[in-house]
This record gives C-alpha cells, structure tokens and sequence, in this order.
C-alpha cells in the first residue's frame, strides 16, 4: 500500500506544475487499480486530483488524518474493518527540491481479508460465548459442590454443639476444606473421649460413695431400730467412724486428683530424689512395721531432678505405702535409687502377692482395684495408682511396672537428670 502511495508520490514529485490535468497525466500512467479512491492535494491541503470527483472543487479540502499528518511530513499507513471489507489507507508528502508541496492520500477496500477477518472475528466471538458457558456451567457446578460439603461440614458443627459426638465429616480430596475436616472430625474424637471419661468418673465416684454412705446408713438404722448392749452399740459406732474416715480419705484423693489433671503448668524445683525417698520411708515406718515388712533403701547414685518436690513425695510415698500395704507378713520392699546416663531411676520391689497380668493394664485407672474386697480391707480407694500417673507424667517421667502373682510386684520410675554445675553426688 505504501509502495503504491510512493509510487505516485515520485511521478507527480517529477512534475513542473501541479494541477488536476498534470496530476491525472501522470496517474494514468502507473497501476493503481485495486486503489478505490486516490486524491492529490497541494501543500495547504486543498484537492488538486480526487479520483471519485472528476473535477474537484477548488476550494475542497478533505482534512483526513492522514493527508494531515502526511502534510507535516511524515508517511502514515492505517487500516479498519467496514462493511466485511478491510479498507486500508495511506498518505506520503510531496516533496519539490525539498520543499514539501503536497501529498498523495490512496485508500483500498479488500473484500478477501474482509472476509478472513470477519470470519476471525465470528469465531472469537463464538469462542468468548463457549468461553463463558463453560465458565458459568463450571462456578455453578463448583458452588454447588462447596456448598454441600460446606452443609456437611455445618451439620457436624451442629450436631456437636448439641453433644452428639458420632457425627464425622466424611469427606475426601485434597483441599483445605478437607483438612479442616480433619482437624474437626480429630477435634470431636478427643471431646467425645473426655466426655466419656467424665461419664465413667461422675458414675464410678457415686458408685464408690455409695457403698461407705450404705453402710453408715444400714449401720445407724441397725443401732436405732434393735435392742443392742453397750459393747455392740460401740462396736457399729465404730464401724460407722471406719466408713466417715473411709469416705474422707476418697473425697481427699478426689480433690487431689482432679487438681492434678486439671492443673498443667507446675512450679518445678530442683530436687535431690534420696532425701525424699528417705522421708517416706519414715512417716511409713509405723505402717511397715504393723504390717511386719522390712523396707530396704538402696542408693546406687543420686540425681538431682526437675519437679515438683510435693508431686515426688506423693508417688513415691503411694508406691511404697501400696508395697507395704499389698505384702505379706515378714515381706520385703527394697527401694533402688541409680542414675544411668541422662535419667535416674527409681526401683519400688515388694515380694508381695503380686498383681495377676490381665489387671496390670488396668491398675492406673480410677477406682480399679485388683480385688475389691481385698483392697477395701485396706483402706484402698482405687484412687492411689491414677493420682501417681498423673503427677509423674506432668513432671515429665514415665512409670512402667511388673508383677507376678505370690512373687512380688516392681514399680519403675525414670525421671530426666537435671544436673547442677558442679555436682556429681555419690551416695
Ligand atoms: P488402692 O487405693 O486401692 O490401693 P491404687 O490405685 O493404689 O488403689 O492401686 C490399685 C490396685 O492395684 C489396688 O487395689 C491393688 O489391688 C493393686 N496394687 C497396687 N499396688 C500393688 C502392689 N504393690 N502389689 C499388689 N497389688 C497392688
């Protein structure tokens, strides 16, 4: 297009004079006929040649964009889509000994790019409308999937809310939706496990609070109801003293029990474990010696460990008074202190009557005793073995323990050292 512009542009730059029959001369003699319409104008813009107006009006000025910018001098090319054709047009100064003294505008219609470019522009416009189906068909589709797993998801929160802890969110994928469901379902887990443990806790401690309030009331009811001499009369009193006591002790280790669990951070201090060892064993001196068991302390290697002192008082004070009180008359409780590497241990042996092995599992939990009976006649709450885990697991031990049946029964407590600079006590 440009070439064809330049092309008139040099035949009529080669001309002496410029007017219509000089311009139409030199134009009939070179090839524009794809051109559709070609206008010669002077230097102020006025039309010298229009080839659509056979003799044009001397004072027409067709102020196209074009021929402006190419009367400033410069060679311009544009292009537009019309009427399914594309109309192109283009405009170069006339230059006469470098004097610029005019221009040449051409414009051509072409139907076949036209026609390339509307069926383009058909075809981007059925793809945009495609486009956009599928781009409403899918956000519907994938608002109504979130939307139900949102409801899901709901649903559960609900159902929890109001106490029903089976309900789990079922859901699969890979998004964060389904680790929050996760997280949710692991969430409801733990509190359907703790309400449970509540449960079990509200009905074992009625049901152990049971049995001393029965019997105090059988006990009073019998005293007031029958004729009884001085001595019976004392005897039920006392008896219903036993039970006042018995009933005392439990509620004591209830509250100290719930305190333990409920109560997460601690005040630690640094704590030698023999001198503890050795003040249990002197306010149990009595009950060993009643029940005629020898208590033996050997101190291998001290350590000097993090806790709270009272909590390490309580456990071993608990395991020692349960090898005394689960003995055999002339029995032995040997208690080993030993630190190996980075831990110190804590050996509780008694050559008891031993714990049979489907109950070892068991001994931990609250109100469980081997046997009821058994262990009633001693005073036992099933309380001891619960409030020990707990106070050695918030300070960070662990406790493991062995047994057979008419041989004995060895508990073991391992406690991180904490060591002070400066000490490596041997004792
Ligand atoms: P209790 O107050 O009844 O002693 P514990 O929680 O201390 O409760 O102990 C739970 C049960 O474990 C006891 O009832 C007893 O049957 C059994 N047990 C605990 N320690 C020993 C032991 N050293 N030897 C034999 N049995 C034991």
């Amino acid at each position: 297009m440009l070439e064809k512009c330049q092309l008139a542009a040099n035949e009529i730059q080669a001309l002496n004079v410029l007017n219509n029959q000089t311009v139409t001369g030199a134009l009939n003699g070179i090839e524009l006929n794809t051109v559709s319409r070609t206008i010669v104008t002077d230097s102020t813009g006025k039309t010298i040649y229009d080839s659509l107006v056979y003799d044009p009006d001397a004072s027409s000025y067709p102020l196209y964009p074009e021929i402006i910018q190419a009367l400033r001098g410069n060679d311009v090319f544009t292009w537009n889509y019309r009427d399914k054709h594309m109309e192109s047009k283009a405009a170069i100064p006339i230059y006469s000994f470098g004097q610029l003294t005019g221009c040449v505008y051409i414009t051509e219609l072409d139907p076949q790019q036209g026609l390339l470019i509307g069926s383009l522009q058909s075809n981007m416009l059925t793809l945009t409308v495609i486009l956009e189906i599928a781009v409403v068909i899918f956000s519907l589709i994938y608002a109504s999937v979130y939307s139900g797993r949102f409801k899901k998801i709901m649903h559960s929160i609900r159902t929890a809310r109001a106490g029903d802890y089976t309900n789990k969110i079922d859901m699969s994928g890979n998004d964060e939706l389904t680790g929050l469901s996760n997280e949710f379902n692991d969430l409801i887990n733990r509190l359907h496990k703790s309400e449970r443990k509540r449960q079990q806790f509200v009905s074992d401690a009625s049901h152990e609070l049971k049995t001393p309030l029965a019997s105090i009331k059988l006990l009073s009811d019998s005293i007031l109801q029958n004729q009884m001499d001085e001595e019976t009369v004392k005897e039920f009193v006392g008896d219903i003293g036993n039970e006042a006591e018995r009933l005392n002790r439990m509620s004591q280790k209830l509250l100290n029990l719930a305190k333990t669990e409920s109560q997460a951070d601690i005040d630690c201090e640094i704590v030698y474990i023999a001198p503890t060892i050795e003040k249990v064993c002197r306010m149990l001196k009595t009950l060993a010696s009643t029940h005629s068991v020898s208590i033996q302390i050997n101190k291998i290697k001290d350590a000097t460990i993090l806790v709270q002192e009272d909590d390490l008082y309580q456990i071993i004070f608990n395991l020692v008074e349960n090898g005394i009180k689960y003995n055999k008359a002339g029995g032995t409780l040997d208690i080993t202190l030993n630190r190996s590497g980075d831990s110190v241990c804590i050996i509780i042996a008694d050559s008891g009557m031993g714990i049979p092995e489907e109950s070892l599992e068991h001994i931990f939990e609250r109100f469980y005793r081997v046997d009821k009976a058994r262990s009633r006649s001693t005073g036992g709450s099933g309380l001891g073995l619960s409030i020990v885990r707990s106070m050695v697991e918030r300070n960070k031990g662990t406790i493991q323990v062995e047994s057979t049946v008419d041989v004995g029964t060895t508990f073991y407590l391992e406690f991180p050292v904490f060591d002070m600079e400066d000490t490596d006590d041997e004792v």
